[in-house]
């Protein structure tokens, strides 16, 4: 059923919280290699359907294709090992880790989980850190967060974490990022610096789901967007399609 253009199709997905809809027969497509775009106004359930498609909520309904294959019935860390990563609106970092740390966490899975191999093979373990490390630091560097590696990561602002947050799922070698609201609460500079990262690691393949109610982000960034509101599609189009749409228009009135 899918079109091999898409990276990710989710067909009228629902979740509901007790009596409360909060996504209602929703569906979105991201087509490979694109930016796209997740706006709606507060309480719409765009940070549900996140959850909806990487796994992190079980749908009551509907489904998931990545790269055309179903993924509802994997859990969140198989999902991200296909190349299918996300954020969070409030960024998971730990703050009691170092930054180099929490860019580290989660590549001890692919090192080998099996004793036998961490008794049998320690210094191909040791030779697949120190890529690990390199790697880290790579990344790192070219976010320009090199200099905190060895800070704990709560000494970061907010939008530093955010950008911490974003470096570390380029570990795991994405092929699709869902980020939810990158922008929110990061100053004005950085926000620039992070939307010139999303366009570069955007020209190196890798797709982009993006929530985010700074328009100007979404302009900027986004090749098409889809608009939800309670819950369910209100429209999707292009950013000035959608800029220009009345219902949409309407539905962020009284916000
Ligand atoms: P958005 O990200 O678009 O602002 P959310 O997906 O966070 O919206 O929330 C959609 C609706 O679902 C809201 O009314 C919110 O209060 C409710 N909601 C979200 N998560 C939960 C939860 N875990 N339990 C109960 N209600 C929730
Ligand atoms: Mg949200």
């Amino acid at each position: 059923p899918q079109s091999n253009d898409s990276i990710l199709q989710a067909i009228n997905l629902s979740k509901s919280f007790g009596g409360l809809k909060a996504v209602h027969q929703a569906s979105i497509d991201v087509k490979n290699h694109s930016i796209t775009g997740l706006i709606g106004p507060n309480g719409a359930g765009k940070s549900t359907l996140f959850n909806l498609l990487s796994n992190f909520l079980t749908a009551d309904e509907g489904q998931v294709l990545f790269e055309g294959n179903p993924v509802q019935n994997l859990p969140p860390h198989q999902i991200a090992r296909l190349g299918f990563l996300r954020t969070f609106q409030v960024a998971r970092v730990l703050s009691r880790l170092t930054v180099l740390e929490n860019m580290l966490l989660g590549t001890q899975n692919q090192i080998g989980e099996h004793l036998f191999s961490v008794l049998l093979q320690p210094k191909k373990i040791r030779k697949q850190e120190r890529e690990s490390k390199e790697k880290a630091m790579n990344i790192l560097e070219s976010v320009g967060l090199a200099e905190k590696a060895y800070d704990y990561a709560g000494a970061l602002s907010g939008g530093q974490r955010k950008l911490l947050e974003m470096a570390r799922t380029l570990m795991t070698n994405p092929k699709l990022i869902l980020l939810d609201e990158p922008a929110a609460g990061v100053n004005p500079t950085l926000i620039n610096q992070i939307c010139e990262h999303i366009l570069s690691w955007n020209q190196q393949g890798i797709s982009f789901l993006i929530i985010e109610h700074n328009m100007d982000v979404i302009m900027s960034l986004c090749s098409h967007v889809w608009v939800l509101a309670e819950g369910t599609n209100l429209a999707d189009g292009t950013p000035e399609e959608i800029q220009n749409n009345e219902q949409v228009l309407s539905a962020y009135l009284g916000e």
